[in-house]
């Protein structure tokens, strides 16, 4: 069996040794020593501004949006969603829930957003400004820059989904003012889900996150913040999973975060060219490096069930109005160019012999 899912994804050997030993207690200097080291590593990854700080969250991702939302915001505020498929959807809902009035920009698929789509909700009184930066329901990566000059010059904060870009996608939080950046540890590095990570700016935690009663006690930010100064959590961490996260970063940091994304941009470049030498028909969208949507007129499910049936090739069916029409194909976690372009043989014959 292989994965070309998004997460969790086909994991490297490495972590898998570590994932088989003993867990230690983590009460201790050496477990706190591990957190700090790790978290100094990723905040130069992502070049999180100087005094960011980072919330570790037993998790999944879903749980840090929410949490990111419940410390940042209030019923006082009006935030902007950029809606653009499921995920986009999940933030509308979280607002929702918690009495937060939002607006929504819709963006249809063939689309992305622009200054100038962007330019109608400048007078609208916002405050934050919500974005899943790769849409992975459809595999859509929105464009940063406008996003952030927008934010920028309308002063919102900028809250940002990135559990399927980050480590598969450049990524700068000081250069784009990002206030809250999002992960995940079952997406691009590969490891088991459990743990999500909020890294949050130096204003939004003084404005914000530090002034803010927040109606629950387990996802308090000020309270992670407070207990992160001596390298611990409130609560018990996903230990394993945290073991799994300062391995991956200390091998990301050895070879490089550059050729880390590079090495993904890559994988995704030559199966795409493949892809359409083959025939098959993908979105002209800009797409994240993390994944390839493959567009079907029909039949998309039974093509997945084929490829999982009887190549052991496991890609990811999309949902709602797609659920027929896309394939979704991962290029994260332990996987080789050539693996794509197998895939992608057997894709074309699956999809011949159903003709
Ligand atoms: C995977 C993912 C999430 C998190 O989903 P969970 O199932 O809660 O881990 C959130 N947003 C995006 C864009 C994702 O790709």
């Amino acid at each position: 069996m292989k994965l070309f899912t998004v997460g969790p994804v086909e994991m490297y050997e490495e972590t898998r040794v570590v994932r088989g030993k003993q867990l230690p207690y983590f009460r201790t200097p050496e477990f706190s020593d591990m957190m700090l080291e790790a978290d100094e590593l990723l905040k130069k990854m992502i070049s999180a501004q100087q005094g960011a700080k980072t919330i570790y969250l037993t998790a999944s991702g879903t749980g840090a949006m929410e949490a990111t939302i419940m410390n940042c915001f209030d019923e006082k505020d009006k935030i902007l969603v950029i809606n653009g498929g499921g995920f986009g959807a999940r933030f509308v809902q979280i607002c929702k829930v918690h009495n937060i009035c939002c607006d929504e920009i819709k963006v249809g698929f063939e689309e992305n957003i622009t200054e100038e789509k962007l330019r109608l909700y400048a007078q609208g009184g916002y405050t934050g400004l919500l974005v899943n930066i790769h849409e992975t329901s459809i595999g859509k990566i929105y464009p940063i820059e406008i996003i952030s000059d927008f934010c920028k010059k309308n002063n919102l904060y900028l809250i940002v989904d990135a559990i399927s870009s980050v480590f598969a996608d450049e990524y700068d939080m000081q250069k784009y003012n990002i206030d809250a950046t999002i992960f995940s540890s079952q997406k691009a590095l590969s490891l088991a889900p459990g743990m999500s990570v909020v890294v949050l700016s130096p204003r939004i935690i003084e404005e914000r996150v530090n002034k803010k009663i927040v109606r629950s006690m387990y996802f308090d930010f000020k309270d992670y913040i407070y207990n992160f100064q001596r390298g611990q959590t409130p609560f018990t961490p996903a230990v394993g999973v945290f073991i799994e996260f300062y391995n991956m970063i200390k091998y990301i940091q050895s070879i490089g975060i550059e050729n880390k994304i590079e090495e993904t941009r890559v994988r995704a470049m030559k199966f795409r060219e493949k892809a359409q030498e083959l025939g098959f028909e993908i979105p002209k969208f800009e797409k994240s490096n993390a994944l390839t949507p493959i567009l079907f007129e029909e039949k998309g499910k039974l093509v997945y069930s084929i490829l999982k049936e009887k190549y052991g090739y496991i890609v990811t069916p999309s949902g709602g109005e797609f659920a027929e029409r896309i394939l979704r194909v991962g290029h994260i976690g332990n996987l080789n160019d050539e693996d794509g372009l197998q895939l992608l043989n057997a894709m074309r014959k699956v999809v011949d012999e159903l003709k």
